[in-house]
């Protein structure tokens, strides 16, 4: 039997791989919303931002917080777009239902933590809000399944999995080493799950987006999820590897075969 879902749904309407697009953090009002007319047009199925940031270490810009999902409203009221916010806890989740975002998805360093991501499955349970499981950071098959069968188990239906590298130590170009074979490995154990790519986060530079995708498009995968920001080198984080709504224009015509223009 088909699986019926939030995204199995979204995909035979398209017809197509899916389109998420947006920057890496909301920063001002003015960005966010350049941003998404920018991206008018472009076949945009999910417009992504952060609002709570994890990053690395202290001190650097942790993310704007609730004040942000005022500005994703906006974006769902006058660019039409479906809007997707990075949970990590269950407070943002509670955030994100006030502020009726569309989907929402778990980062690679919460995906790492078993605890974390309980809380957040209970939190989600019978709430019909999609989730999209980004996989942890380490390159571990078994707790990417893992963090997907919790929310399963919580009654969360509406799941897709994103791919965004992993960090394994070896020198790399990439800022986080696509290991393809464990995306692969993911589609053969649960062959029905929406399995997006994440070149951004894989690349970390501009330069190496258009291969990545490519090579995600040539494996079958279901859809793109690309940071894009309009003055991409004053990003507030991620500045290597956004591109502007123009380039991301151009890409999807350069990308061989998976997108019609819209
Ligand atoms: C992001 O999508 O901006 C992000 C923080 O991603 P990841 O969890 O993949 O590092
Ligand atoms: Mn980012």
């Amino acid at each position: 039997m088909e699986l019926d879902t939030y995204f199995t749904r979204l995909l035979a309407r398209k017809g197509q791989p899916l389109l998420l697009a947006g920057p890496c953090s909301a920063e001002t009002e003015e960005q966010v919303m350049a941003t998404a007319r920018g991206l008018q047009g472009l076949g945009v199925d999910l417009f992504r931002a952060g609002i709570w940031k994890p990053r690395t270490r202290p001190g650097s810009f942790e993310g704007i917080g609730a004040v942000g999902l005022k500005w994703l409203q906006r974006v769902k009221q006058e660019a039409g777009l479906a809007v997707t916010v990075e949970v990590a806890t269950p407070r943002h989740v509670e955030e994100c239902l006030a502020h009726g975002v569309d989907v929402v998805w778990i980062g690679a360093r919460t995906t790492v933590n078993p605890f974390a991501v309980q809380e957040l499955a209970e939190a989600l349970g019978g709430t019909g809000v999609p989730v999209m499981v980004k996989n942890p950071v380490n390159p571990d098959l078994a707790l990417w399944a893992g963090a997907l069968e919790r929310l399963d188990r919580a009654g969360v239906r509406d799941l897709a999995a994103i791919h965004r590298g992993f960090s394994t130590g070896a020198p790399s170009k990439y800022r986080n080493a696509p290991t393809w074979a464990i995306p692969i490995e993911l589609k053969t154990r649960f062959p029905e799950l929406p399995l997006i790519c994440d070149p951004s986060h894989i690349s970390g530079r501009r330069d190496l987006l258009l291969p990545v995708a490519q090579k995600a498009l040539d494996l079958d995968y279901d859809g793109l999820m690309l940071e894009t920001h309009p003055d991409p080198e004053n990003a507030w984080s991620d500045a290597e590897q956004q591109v502007t709504p123009f380039r991301l224009a151009e890409m999807l015509h350069e990308l061989k075969h998976r997108y019609r223009s819209t």
